[in-house]
């Protein structure tokens, strides 16, 4: 038996058979050959091209629009380009090498030409180079650059690393629980276990190591350990466990349809966030007070081709109808960083700094109108708002309100009709926003924080990189002076601040953005019963005093001690930490 400990997501616990699931890039088998080997390698080569066509005229067929189509298109002229074959199958004769070899060979010296170009396009197109030199490779290998898994039973999923799309890409239904190596508990891959209900125990280290697959393996999501070859006194501890976890969920769920006020009477909306419709009836069970963040990027990453604007006016009217008469906040597109679709070119050196959200959508404006049409389409269908993520600075917000006007002029024109009431609001997640807030919300009605990425950008501590995972400090002193200026500005112009980072979903950080002032907490509904209660009993007063305490402390040490102390003399019935 082998015990690893790690982070618990997905609340829970699971026990199944192991699959492992690593992420060993391509090694190109390199082989010389005989002279009378040529022309079969020339053979094999062509063969490869062709299958490399094929694959991506079906995909061309697949509804692709907008830049997706257009990458597709350069892909496939790469690959009818005579002197890109022609220069391998030289390659092969001159060096007598196989094909695999010489396409690497070729592809690289190409790339290295494009890189060292003034020219942008032509340096931009290294990416679309190196994607056909590995596609050709993989046909002539017979094997993926990353491994395809096909989960056809339920499984232990192990994994060293999971992509958000990758986990999209997988048939949920067969993953009975997740171990990753790796992590962050406010990375996407988490955010989506634990809405996905999949309990998931990240920060592993060497479980996907040490497992193979087949193995028994349980999954504690309650404790955050990864049991692998458990002995019958450990299936009968996290048994206990369970039943006992079990037992206190049910009594949290009593509390479901109280209203979460302080106990010095504070109204706290307690909302949640969504990334899939199926998400949606755990939020109506715990007595959600509407969606407070709806991940819409996640649609655009299930699907092979950006969808229709037809396709998502159903998804965002569905949802609203659904949560009605509550309200749903819909967030534009939060694409780039981790979060990559295959078919638009987001590859780039550092993402998370780079090409996201309201940049990608300002740039690929047919795709940003379309959504926010469907979006005002949907709009009287129930109470919906708009949120608009990544905002850095004022030109942006008002290039993507204009953009907005816009979207509504067009269906006035086609005499469409939407909610003329529809809220506005953006998400303040850049550090450079948070600092203007007070200059921000002139022009929006609400502010949510995304704790999640103003801590990575406040801290410049990546939030996936697990290697550095102790830097990520919600409490740092900078990251609250942050927290608290905004709500401070945003309340001075008499508007409404929501949080709807991870921090609002963890109990001893939720008493301190209530403290701060913070109106409207949303998070994963996995949470919602918790800090409903928690609120319930809080004393608002209390809680601001703890805060102004906090906001005396040189350290996040010393702050997260505080808090620890405070909530354990106030609330150590919640089993929480
Ligand atoms: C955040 O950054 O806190 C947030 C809610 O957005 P996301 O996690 O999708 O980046
Ligand atoms: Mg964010």
């Amino acid at each position: 038996m082998r015990i690893f400990t790690g982070l618990a997501i997905g609340e829970g616990i699971a026990r199944g058979k192991a699959k492992i699931y690593r992420h060993t890039p391509i090694v190109v088998e390199r082989k010389r050959i005989a002279k009378s080997q040529v022309k079969r390698e020339h053979g094999l080569l062509d063969q490869a091209f062709q299958r490399a066509r094929t694959a991506l005229e079906r995909r061309k067929g697949n509804q692709l629009e907008g830049e997706a189509l257009e990458i597709l298109e350069t892909h496939l002229l790469l690959l009818q380009d005579p002197t890109y074959i022609t220069s391998i199958k030289e390659k092969i004769e001159d060096k007598l090498i196989n094909a695999a070899w010489a396409t690497e060979e070729v592809t690289e010296g190409i790339v290295k030409t494009l890189e060292a170009s003034d020219d942008e396009l032509f340096r931009q197109r290294t990416i679309d180079i190196n994607d056909i030199g590995d596609s050709i490779v993989e046909h002539l290998c017979g094997k993926s650059a990353h491994p395809s898994l096909v989960l056809d039973e339920p499984v232990i999923l192990l994994a060293d690393t999971l992509l958000p799309s990758e986990l999209f890409s997988l048939d949920r239904s067969n993953i009975l629980g997740l171990s990753l190596d790796g992590g962050g508990l406010a990375s996407h891959v988490a955010i989506l276990a634990r809405g996905l209900n999949i309990p998931t125990v990240i920060e592993t280290q060497l479980a996907s190591h040490v497992a193979e697959d087949g193995d028994d393996v349980i999954i504690d999501g309650i404790r955050g350990e990864v049991i692998i070859r458990a002995d019958h006194q450990a299936v009968q501890n996290v048994t206990e466990r369970y039943n006992a976890y079990l037992e206190h969920e049910a009594e949290l769920l009593k509390g479901a349809s109280l209203e979460a006020r302080t106990k010095d009477g504070k109204r706290i909306l307690i909302k949640s966030n969504i990334q899939t419709l199926g998400e949606l009836p755990f939020a109506e069970a715990e007595g959600s007070d509407g969606i407070g963040l709806f991940r819409t990027e996640f649609f655009f990453m299930e699907r092979s081709a950006l969808p229709s604007e037809e396709e998502q006016f159903r998804i965002y009217k569905e949802v609203l109808e659904r949560v009605a008469p509550r309200s749903v906040t819909i967030r534009t597109l939060d694409l780039g960083g981790d979060k990559v679709v295959s078919g638009l070119n987001l590859v780039e050196e550092n993402p998370v700094l780079g090409f996201r959200a309201v940049r990608f959508c300002l740039e690929h404006q047919d795709i940003f109108l379309t959504q926010m049409r469907a979006i005002l389409r949907a709009s009287p269908f129930g109470k919906a708002d708009i949120m608009f993520p990544m905002v850095s600075g004022i030109e942006e917000l008002k290039e993507t309100l204009r953009l907005f006007e816009i979207a509504k002029r067009q269906l006035k024109e086609e005499g469409v009709s939407f909610d003329p009431d529809l809220q506005v609001g953006t998400m303040i997640e850049v550090p450079s926003a948070a600092l203007i807030t007070d200059l921000i919300i002139r022009h929006v009605d609400f502010i949510s924080i995304g704790t999640n990425d103003l801590i990575q950008y406040t801290i410049a501590v990546d939030r996936n990189n697990q290697k550095i995972a102790h830097l990520y400090q919600p409490l740092h002193p900078g990251v609250l002076r942050l927290l608290k200026g905004v709500v401070d500005q945003a309340h001075g112009m008499g508007k409404r601040v929501a949080v709807c980072g991870e921090m609002a979903s963890d109990p001893h950080h939720a008493v301190v953005l209530v403290g701060l002032g913070v109106d409207e907490l949303s998070m994963g509904p996995h949470a919602l019963l918790k800090l409903r209660k928690i609120v319930r009993s809080l004393d608002l007063a209390a809680a601001q005093s703890l805060v102004e305490h906090l906001l005396t402390m040189d350290s996040s040490v010393k702050t997260e001690q505080a808090v620890r102390e405070w909530m354990h003399e106030r609330f150590d019935d919640l089993t929480i930490r």
